[in-house]
């Protein structure tokens, strides 16, 4: 009887032995089988079968020679044979096998010998791994770092072209510089008396110089941004001013090819930005000199000024040829010219549009035309709108005047705080604490600065003002250089001070404020030869309207009843943010349906403000459209639950 039970007891344990190991068999996805030594497989696993379109027992009994091709079978019989003459386990050979439809296959094959109760071989077991994909991804790796590998020579390659490009540039602007004097003095009949022949030979001359003169500007600025170099020289400027100042020359100029020009700017309203005036000149000259350029007789050219929520939008509008469907993605890309055959070939070598783009986001607006053929082309751009302040205090004046010793330049670096009390209830900061931080940034940053340009300069903080947000150190006897690099590591300490706090807003620039010292009214006595006033100011955006970040669900009535739908970035009060799979035009009005979570959707109408061109990859083209909406006469409904919504959420 306990024999009986015990027997009943091994077989259920060799029962459950049994059905552990068929399970694994069955359940692997690797091909495991069992040889006897005449190379026969004696039992095969699903995977096995499977693979080979058969049932596991409809395999027993078959060779490598009734399955696959001869000469791959033979391969595997001498593997086979080795492992059973030799006692010796192949572990983990790869092996390739090009499958019908020509993709390679890769498997890894380990063979192990089987022995019976005597130690005699008795045949193999193997167990084959499909790796193709892992096989794959180590080639993508291998490939992936040839091609970094190729594109660092490449950019080695660009650096030194744009440093040829920088050097030869330089040399060639000297000689050019004594060509264009000595022209000028025989135009002028420095040297005697010109016939008229003569002179107009000349001006030919001088005329060509300028234009090689703005290729070699134009060159050169292209360098500098391809090294990092370009300098921005930020000041606060009143833009219709800026505009006005270069109104008369573009106005005769236009006149002179019969071209009408109009500027709009807004009336009452004073629009002072902080920018690099030179830079945003030649922006300006650069989209202006185009419409011109390529705008026939009676045609006209608009330049209109509108005031955006948080930024500026100007637009330069031609009635001339305007620019095919096709070329207007690549139209801001280097190098480009688009001169069809109808026209004759125009002046410049197609850098202008690449530079200007590079100028106004630099500034940190946005850039885009609109434009078709023969009926004209709008080019747009925005500026952001920052707050003003205000020039040097009279206590401050006396601290420099105190401080500074006669003719020595002096720069005072201003940190201020815009807008100080928001600005700390918006971000529950306490000032001591922020300005006390502030404070150890620019001591930490002025011990950055290296030691030859510690020796030169040595920093006291002139002013603590904890009421008002403001910080001012004197660098004396500093040059330029000291300086920009001072304010440039200060900024970058300072915003990543912003964001380890996660304060999301917050706009820190550095300005070049004229320090007129006539107006200032220092003692004559104690005149320093130069004050050098950079300013850093730290602030919250300013809108109208405050932003949230907020996905809500949208969907855009475009013309033709066509219908986009598309998640908002931001919305305020004023308008909402979003990314547009398709372009529509600047200005247009179209119908939004806002679908904010518990409130019926509701539709509003919008104007589009402003346009972003995102590329997936530079150079590939425009992908996506990021657009700025200004809602238009809202309902006093509908703006009543915008206005909720967004502040329930602030
Ligand atoms: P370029 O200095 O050669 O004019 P740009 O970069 O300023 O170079 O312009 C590139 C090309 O874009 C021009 O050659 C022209 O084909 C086209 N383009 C620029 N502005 C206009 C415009 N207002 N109207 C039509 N085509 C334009």
């Amino acid at each position: 009887m306990n024999n009986f039970k015990e027997l009943q007891k091994k077989y259920k344990e060799l029962e459950n032995k049994y059905k552990l190991l068929s399970d694994l068999m069955d359940m692997v996805p690797d091909v495991i089988y069992f040889k006897d030594t005449r190379g026969r497989l004696i039992m095969v696993n699903q995977t096995h079968a499977k693979g080979l379109g058969l049932k596991p027992e409809e395999v027993v009994g078959k060779t490598d020679f009734d399955i696959f091709p001869r000469e791959r079978a033979r391969e595997m019989a001498k593997d086979d044979l080795h492992v059973m003459t030799t006692g010796k386990p192949i572990i983990d050979k790869i092996e390739r096998a090009t499958r019908v439809d020509g993709v390679d296959n890769y498997a890894s094959t380990t063979k192990i010998p089987r022995y019976d109760n005597k130690g005699k071989i008795v045949g193999l077991i193997g167990i084959t791994r499909d790796i193709t994909q892992r096989m794959q991804f180590e080639r993508l790796r291998e490939e992936k770092a040839l091609i970094c590998k190729k594109i660092e020579g490449l950019e080695e390659l660009n650096r030194m072209k744009s440093e040829f490009v920088s050097v030869v540039s330089h040399e060639i602007r000297t000689p050019l510089a004594i060509i264009k004097d000595a022209v000028m003095l025989l135009i002028d009949e420095v040297a005697g008396p010109l016939i008229s022949k003569q002179k107009e030979i000349l001006t030919k001359a001088k005329n060509n110089i300028a234009r090689l003169n703005d290729i070699i500007e134009e060159l050169l600025d292209i360098s500098r941004f391809e090294r990092g170099k370009i300098k921005m020289r930020y000041s606060l400027v009143n833009l219709s001013d800026l505009l006005m100042d270069s109104f008369a020359f573009f106005k005769k100029l236009a006149e002179q090819k019969g071209v009408g020009l109009e500027y709009d700017l807004p009336q009452g309203q004073e629009i002072n930005i902080f920018i690099d005036a030179g830079r945003i000149n030649q922006v300006i000259a650069n989209l202006v000199n185009n419409a011109i350029k390529f705008t026939e007789q009676n045609g006209k050219i608009r330049i209109e000024v509108r005031i955006l929520e948080d930024k500026v939008r100007v637009v330069v509008m031609d009635t001339g040829i305007g620019i095919a469907k096709q070329d207007l993605p690549k139209i801001f890309n280097k190098f480009i010219q688009l001169a069809s055959e109808s026209q004759v070939k125009r002046k410049g070598v197609g850098l202008g549009l690449f530079i200007t783009k590079e100028l106004i986001e630099k500034h940190g607006g946005e850039i885009w035309v609109e434009s078709e053929l023969g009926v004209g082309s709008k080019f747009y751009f925005t500026l952001p709108r920052f707050y003003t302040d205000k020039i040097l205090s009279k206590d401050i004046r006396d601290k420099i005047n105190n401080l500074a010793e006669e003719s020595l330049p002096v720069y005072l670096v201003n940190l201020l705080i815009v807008n100080y009390a928001q600005f700390q209830k918006e971000f529950n900061i306490d000032s001591i604490g922020l300005l006390g931080n502030l404070k150890v940034f620019f001591e930490e940053t002025f011990e950055k600065l290296g030691a030859g340009d510690i020796s030169a300069c040595s920093p006291r903080v002139c002013l603590e003002n904890y009421k008002e947000g403001e910080i001012g150190i004197l660098l004396l006897k500093a040059g330029e250089e000291v300086a920009v690099k001072f304010c440039d590591l200060l900024k970058n300490r300072i915003r990543k001070y912003f964001a380890a706090q996660n304060l999301e807003n917050v706009f820190i620039n550095l300005g070049v404020l004229p320090y007129d010292s006539k107006s200032q009214s220092l003692p004559a006595s104690r005149l320093i030869s130069s004050i050098n006033i950079k300013k850093i100011r730290v602030g919250l955006e300013k809108r109208r309207f405050r932003r949230i970040f907020y996905k809500a669900d949208i969907e855009i009535l475009l013309p033709g009843e066509e219908i986009e739908s598309s998640q908002t970035i931001d919305i305020s009060e004023g308008g909402i943010c979003f990314i547009a799979k398709r372009k529509i035009e600047t200005d247009s009005r179209i119908q939004v349906k806002l679908k904010f979570p518990k409130v019926k959707p509701f539709c509003v109408m919008a104007d589009v403000a402003w346009i972003k061109y995102i590329e997936e990859a530079p150079g590939i083209g425009v992908k996506e459209y990021k657009l700025g909406l200004e809602f238009i006469n809202l309902k006093t409904k509908d703006k009543k639950i915008i206005s909720k919504f967004v502040r329930s959420r602030l």
